[in-house]
């Protein structure tokens, strides 16, 4: 771990209604006690529960995300879509954007670029995710596949101190298998190459929980981890924020 504060971020997917909120208690509690920490918490649930999250974070250090947006800065004709202008008007300071769920979809590197943009326009922190698969790791493409996400979804994109990287190979995502550490080590150091100065922060996600969190914690330059299924149970989700910040 690197910067000051530490990230934990987490990414709720397609997971939660209005009862579900209940269990954020403990969660508000574990951060309320735990000022001396410097880290943070960044929720990002489905769009149904921003505005909610968002009230129920007040007077806490909680902060609630976005998972996707369209790329439109403007309002449109464009039917079930929500752009970023307007998720920020519900509370959301933060979005996931690339998600490799959301690439698998048909979501390009110029569809995410142009949504960066947009994100960038309203004043998000943008949380980009890049990662390769199975076939392009086997297949020694690792690097040749972040340098594209990387530069494609990017581009031109000048003013970089809203950009967070999250490294998340897509292998890795729910499957419970994580990367070996000298494997880790090296992506990430590259991933940091790729920025000559002003390094973003970087996160890591893919299958982090209160096992093997540990050893995840000691991978130089990381700045915090990208949750998912673990995040959405409050209890395995202050375990891997407690293992970090001790
Ligand atoms: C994710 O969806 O971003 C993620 C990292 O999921 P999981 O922690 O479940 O692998």
């Amino acid at each position: 771990m690197t910067n000051k504060y530490i990230y934990f971020v987490a990414n709720w997917k397609m997971f939660g209604d209005l009862r579900t909120l209940n269990s954020l208690d403990k969660v508000i509690k574990f951060s309320k006690n735990n000022k001396k920490n410097k880290f943070k918490i960044i929720y990002c649930p489905p769009n149904t529960l921003i505005r909610s999250l968002s009230k129920r974070f007040k007077k806490t250090k909680l902060e609630v995300g976005a998972q996707n947006c369209h790329y439109s800065y403007e309002y449109g004709a464009y039917t079930g879509q929500v752009n970023s202008s307007m998720l920020k008007n519900v509370g959301a300071k933060y979005i996931i954007l690339g998600h490799s769920e959301n690439r698998l979809l048909g979501e390009t590197n110029r569809l995410i670029n142009l949504k960066i943009k947009s994100a960038i326009k309203t004043g998000l922190k943008i949380i980009f995710c890049i990662g390769e698969t199975l076939k392009e790791k086997k297949t020694n493409k690792t690097n040749q596949i972040l340098k594209s996400q990387i530069e494609k979804g990017l581009k031109l994109i000048k003013k970089k101190s809203q950009i967070i990287i999250a490294y998340e190979p897509v292998w890795s995502i729910g499957t419970g298998i994580i990367p070996k550490e000298k494997e880790l080590i090296k992506t990430i150091l590259f991933i940091k190459s790729r920025f000559k100065k002003n390094y973003p922060k970087i996160l890591y996600g893919g299958s982090v929980n209160g096992d093997n969190v540990d050893k995840l914690k000691k991978i130089p330059n990381i700045d915090g981890f990208l949750i998912g299924g673990a995040s959405q149970n409050s209890k395995k989700f202050i375990d891997i924020i407690k293992k970090t910040i001790n």
